[in-house]
């Protein structure tokens, strides 16, 4: 088994998120945008990674973040916000109208025009990102794991496996739509895989954002034996969905297996402060 490291893709911009939001950018700056909008959570890594990466390539951000604004602002929003994005907090009943048009044409009208990233970040150009995680020299490995938020990561991962390889996705939301969100993002995309895909919807350790013990303890563990910093939100749940499943002979012997970390790390300060849980350092 080994690990590919994305949480060091980037000095700044981390993880999948990297991916996600390369072509994004890059279509913003060529079509002459010269801000983006996105939206998220208060310890989104995707917030995290927008208000990065257009700094990097010189563009404004706006981020519009569900909840209301606390004081002070968590590690994440405060991160956000010193790199100059600017934030504005909407209430969640508001929030859950951001797909909508009626909230898009207020935006524009408060904002000017934007280039438009849409929550976690995933749509055509970031498949089109995501699709080069893997490289030709991966082809050797029987299974890759990938975490799965919205399933942007793991349709992108899909579409570039070889013959013989399966892409095994592990969900950190509870419950079994998204078996229907991947396919459905699978056609959308016209994606077709010369691999296989499996997705496993057992780890999500209670539901987004939840953790137990048995969570931190794991994430400790892998820490003190491996050197690897994880996250309890994502890449931690993977990981100890991958042990389950070894325990559980899932894997044929002969295998070569292929983790993805997906990064995420920024969120342990924000996730310390929150529950007064201490979690591994981060470590280059
Ligand atoms: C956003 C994120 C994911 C989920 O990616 P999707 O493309 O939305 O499925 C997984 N891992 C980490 C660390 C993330 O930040």
């Amino acid at each position: 088994m080994a690990v590919k490291r994305l949480d060091l893709v980037h000095l700044s911009v981390a993880g999948n998120k990297f991916y996600k939001l390369k072509y994004n950018l890059e279509a913003a700056v060529s079509n002459h945008f010269d801000k983006i909008l996105t939206f998220g959570g208060a310890y989104s890594n995707h917030i995290y990674a927008t208000a990065e990466a257009a700094k990097v390539v010189n563009l404004k951000s706006i981020g519009i973040i569900r909840g209301e604004r606390v004081e002070p602002l968590n590690p994440t929003l405060a991160h956000a916000e010193s790199l100059g994005m600017d934030l504005h907090f909407v209430d969640r009943s508001t929030y859950k109208l951001k797909k909508e048009a009626s909230l898009l044409e207020d935006a524009v009208k408060k904002f000017g025009s934007f280039y438009l990233i849409p929550e976690g970040g995933t749509n055509e150009l970031a498949i089109r990102g995501t699709s080069e995680i893997l490289k030709p020299e991966d082809n050797s490995y029987s299974h890759i794991t990938t975490c799965i938020g919205t399933g942007g990561t793991f349709a992108g991962m899909i579409n570039s496996l070889s013959r013989g390889q399966k892409i095994l996705g592990f969900s950190s939301l509870k419950g079994n739509f998204i078996h229907a969100e991947i396919k459905e993002l699978l056609e959308s995309h016209q994606i077709n895989s010369e691999g296989d895909h499996q997705i496993f919807d057992q780890f999500h350790f209670g539901g987004y954002g939840k953790y137990n013990q048995e969570l931190i303890d794991f994430i400790w563990w892998f820490f003190e034996s491996f050197g690897i910093v994880l996250d309890p939100i994502y890449t931690g749940k993977m990981m100890a969905g991958i042990w389950k499943l070894i325990d559980e002979d899932f894997f044929p012997i002969g295998s070569k297996i292929l983790a993805i970390h997906s990064g995420g790390l920024q969120g342990n300060t924000g996730f310390t402060a929150r529950t007064g849980i201490k979690l591994p350092s981060l470590s280059r």
